[in-house]
């Protein structure tokens, strides 16, 4: 038995080798590569990801895991092997459950979509991606025929990103979210200035601050690197070698928020134990779990009182024009509440509102009760609701998300859920760390780091997302209050003087 484990690892690791190959090749497309690599760069990507599916979803993996089926049941539930084994399981089941034509259905439908969005985005005419909506959704639709049946036809969507996870139970948090923050939003009152945020912040003395924040929140010297581009994003080649990316403006000084969140992402995979490295175990356990802690580095962290009272005079240093800027007018603008049009403009306040906007078109998409065509009017008629605000054209409404190119349904979700955990999870690292503000202030922030490697980071994804929540906090569901709370005393905390 000890051999068909170490068999199955060795296979496991080269899996992962592959995977980790094709990551580069798409980091460089994404942040170095000239334009006019992509051809060839699309070539080399398909190759190597579709030797990894095809060594991944191989008989010889499933006969391993037959065999090592006894030992699993003898080993500790929590144990690393008998993690390896679940999740593998789990994982095999699921490749192995698509028909390799329909994934190419799906990737070259996609790639349809994203051509016909890009041209109904500049035209804003949402009848110009329709047909192409229509027919990525539709191989969709028959992916998640393969796939177990739920309680609901969204639940195939909502488990590829939240392994485990029912439709009705993130409608159970949304429920509640819903109204208390309409509320919320209502009374935050009239939008504070933060009209400082735009001017002249040459790029080289952004990327100069940002790189000391990441220094102090725990990173490892020579383990990371952070570098420029369009669409920010994380990702990792191992425990040591972890890539994040922000977009800078020399007009504005969002890049930094950008980069503390993908520095949160980062510091979850420099936490993963490294027992769990190199294999299908390293990663966070779900989209939400992972996106709660790039909102706890981006927000709890880098948009609260403490860690400005600290940091405010460095950045005022390297920015003279912020000296006339006081500590409470700074807090006020970088935590502005303004209901809008775009999702990755929104504040904290009203960035669940565009998640459950979506969610509720989305389910019913899936479950056919929306046609195509009736859904720009249904995403308008939801944004006034939710945010009473006007939509005035499809390429600010409807339009405005990649995500639905790929028919992606279940993925948006995970965001809100992600602001709801990170609050809740942070609630916990509190009771921990009575002195967590003094720290924030001074820059230390490796109190904090390991509380939350130890409750989430080092168990990669051995445990399903509620699993993981259970080990971290002791709780066994998703509860919006804590994050509620957090809302509207910060929205109190607001209010001018
Ligand atoms: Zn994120």
């Amino acid at each position: 038995v000890p051999d068909a484990l170490n068999d199955l690892k060795q296979r496991l690791a080269e899996v992962y080798d592959l995977e980790k190959a094709s990551a580069i090749a798409g980091w460089d497309q994404r942040t170095m590569m000239p334009p006019k690599g992509a051809g060839a760069r699309s070539e080399v990507s398909a190759t190597l990801s579709g030797i990894a599916h095809e060594r991944f979803t191989s008989a010889e993996i499933g006969r391993l895991l037959d065999e090592l089926a006894p030992l699993e049941a003898e080993l500790d539930y929590d144990s690393d092997d008998a993690s390896l084994i679940r999740v593998t399981r789990r994982d095999w089941d699921k490749a192995r459950r698509v028909p390799s034509e329909l994934a190419a259905d799906w990737a070259r439908e996609a790639g349809k979509a994203h051509v016909a969005w890009l041209e109904a985005r500049e035209a804003s005419d949402f009848s110009l991606f329709k047909p192409a909506l229509q027919r990525v959704t539709d191989v969709s639709l028959r992916w998640a025929e393969y796939m177990e049946p739920g309680d609901s036809p969204y639940d195939a969507f909502l488990d590829e990103y939240e392994p485990g996870m029912k439709t009705a139970e993130v409608k159970a948090v949304f429920d509640v979210l819903r109204p208390e923050l309409t509320a919320i939003v209502r009374e935050a009152g009239e939008p504070a200035d933060d009209s400082f945020l735009e001017g002249d912040f040459p790029v080289a003395t952004q990327q100069e601050f940002l790189a000391g924040v990441l220094r102090d929140f725990g990173f490892e010297d020579g383990a990371y690197r952070l570098d420029p581009t369009v669409h920010p994003f994380a990702t990792t080649f191992s425990r040591t070698d972890i890539r994040m990316t922000t977009r800078y403006k020399p007009t504005n000084l969002r890049a930094l928020w950008a980069g503390m969140h993908e520095a949160g992402h980062g510091l979850t995979y420099q936490g993963t134990d490294a027992a769990v490295a190199r294999s299908p175990l390293y990663g966070n356990a779900s989209l939400g779990l992972g996106e709660s802690q790039s909102r706890t580095w981006e927000n709890l962290v880098g948009r609260s009182l403490p860690f400005w009272r600290g940091r405010l005079a460095e950045l005022q240093r390297l920015f003279p024009q912020l000296e006339a800027v006081d500590l409470d007018t700074w807090y006020r603008g970088i935590n502005r509440v303004a209901p809008g049009l775009i999702r990755v403009d929104a504040d904290e306040v009203t960035y669940s509102l565009h998640i459950i906007l979506r969610f509720e078109l989305e389910q019913e998409i899936v479950a056919g009760t929306l046609a195509l065509d009736d859904l720009p009017e249904a995403w308008n008629a939801k944004m006034s609701d939710l945010l009473g605000v006007d939509v005035p054209d499809d390429a600010r409404g409807v339009l405005q998300d990649v995500h639905w190119t790929r028919a992606s349904y279940g993925y948006f979700p995970t965001y809100a859920l992600g602001n709801v955990l990170s609050v809740q999870i942070w609630r916990a690292v509190e009771e921990e760390l009575p002195d967590l503000d003094a720290q924030l202030e001074a820059g230390e922030f490796g109190p904090l780091y390991e509380s939350l490697r130890r409750r989430i980071y080092r168990h990669g994804r051995k445990f399903t997302p509620l699993e993981t929540l259970e080990r971290a906090i002791g709780a066994t569901e998703i509860d919006p209050q804590p994050y509620l709370e957090y809302l509207r005393s910060k929205v109190a905390g607001l209010q001018p003087a």
